[in-house]
């Protein structure tokens, strides 16, 4: 049996949880001619009621977890929802609700379990043959300064440097004795790499069958891009962190870009051999560009990203493919109303 088992195609409405880029999601369905619905939370409604021009639909919920409610079912199964995952998605929902929810998901779903483990996620980048961070074990000696990270998208919070095994050690108790984290296994150790951050925003059609690079970002966090304006004597003083607060834009070196290119394609062929049918639609590598000009990749999201906020109006590089406004989500509406144009709307859902 299908998710679109039901389903009048010719009334969907592109779904989201009213968060991260829904504003962008929404405003590319409607540039689409698409119907559009909101998951909001009750706190939140004043403030998307004030985008009812982008919204046809709010459903209010007072906690997340009604998402996986019968009666919230019911109602997104009315409306013909395809839902679009993001950032926030699997963050307020929960994983178990995502993986469940009998509701096409526009996206690869079973990518969302491998990206909420750091482990998973890594061995997935390196089995593409994309270069990544050496990663290290909790006791393992450490020879250079390296990056603790948690499970899940809490865009940064909570990741900390160490620079020898004591620091780490100290560290990671730190984080069991406040209950961030119950089980060892989900904290990842990895090099931490001097250089340049930059993250990639690509597109994987199943309707075109080829890669889009749409736009890049890099990430304005606290209080690490703070570090530079203080004199160096009080910098060293002050423990750097990872908070994302914002995001900026970027353009890259053209004599760089092939081997992001690379890095794309061989990321969706890996997804394809290793959990089909493979990624559909947004994903992003993110990286740092060494000063060799080698581009190492220390994570992904097999999602749509924040960072591509910054181009509701399109990139610079989505101009290249499209010659008109861009933006991801409306990258996202077009391939599923193209999908439905041609019959093939059950090869872009899982
Ligand atoms: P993440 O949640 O993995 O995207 O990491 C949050 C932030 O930590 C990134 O935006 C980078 O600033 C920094 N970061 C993560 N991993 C590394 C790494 N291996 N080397 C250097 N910086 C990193």
């Amino acid at each position: 049996m299908s998710l679109l088992d039901g389903y009048d195609l010719r009334d969907i409405h592109i779904t989201t949880i009213c968060s991260h880029t829904s504003l962008q999601i929404f405003h590319g369905a409607k540039l689409e001619g698409l119907k559009t619905a909101g998951i909001v939370e009750v706190s939140r409604k004043w403030f998307y009621e004030l985008f009812r021009n982008l919204i046809d639909e709010l459903i209010v919920v007072n906690s997340w977890s009604e998402l996986c409610s019968i009666e919230v079912i019911r109602k997104l199964r009315k409306l013909n929802a395809v839902l679009i995952p993001h950032g926030s998605f699997v963050e307020y929902v929960g994983l178990k609700c995502c993986n469940e929810l009998p509701i096409p998901m526009f996206g690869l779903r079973s990518l969302l379990s491998v990206e909420a483990n750091q482990h998973r996620k890594m061995e997935l980048l390196m089995r593409a043959g994309i270069p990544v961070p050496k990663s290290y074990g909790l006791n393992d000696e450490i020879d250079k300064a390296v990056i603790v990270k948690l499970p899940g998208a809490k865009g940064g919070r909570g990741y900390f440097i160490a620079n020898n095994s004591a620091e780490l050690l100290r560290g990671v108790n730190n984080i069991i004795r406040s209950g961030i984290v119950s089980d060892t296994d989900d904290i990842l150790v990895q090099e931490y790499v001097i250089g340049a951050p930059a993250y990639f925003h690509y597109f994987y059609s199943p309707i075109l069958d080829r890669v889009e690079l749409l736009g890049m970002d890099i990430r304005y966090e606290s209080n690490v891009d703070g570090l530079r304006r203080l004199p160096n004597a009080l910098a060293s003083e002050v423990t750097p962190t990872f908070n994302v607060v914002g995001n900026q834009p970027l353009v890259l070196r053209e004599s760089l870009l092939p081997t992001v290119m690379e890095y794309g394609i061989k990321f969706v062929m890996e997804t394809k051999k290793s959990l089909p049918p493979g990624i559909i639609g947004p994903y992003c590598l993110e990286s740092i560009i060494k000063d060799d000009g080698s581009i190492v990749v220390f994570e992904f999201s097999g999602r749509i990203v924040a960072g591509t906020n910054l181009y509701i109006d399109g990139s610079p590089y989505s101009w290249l493919y499209w010659n008109e406004p861009m933006s991801m989500g409306r990258r996202i509406a077009r391939e599923i109303r193209v999908a439905i144009e041609l019959g093939r709307l059950s090869e872009v859902v899982t």
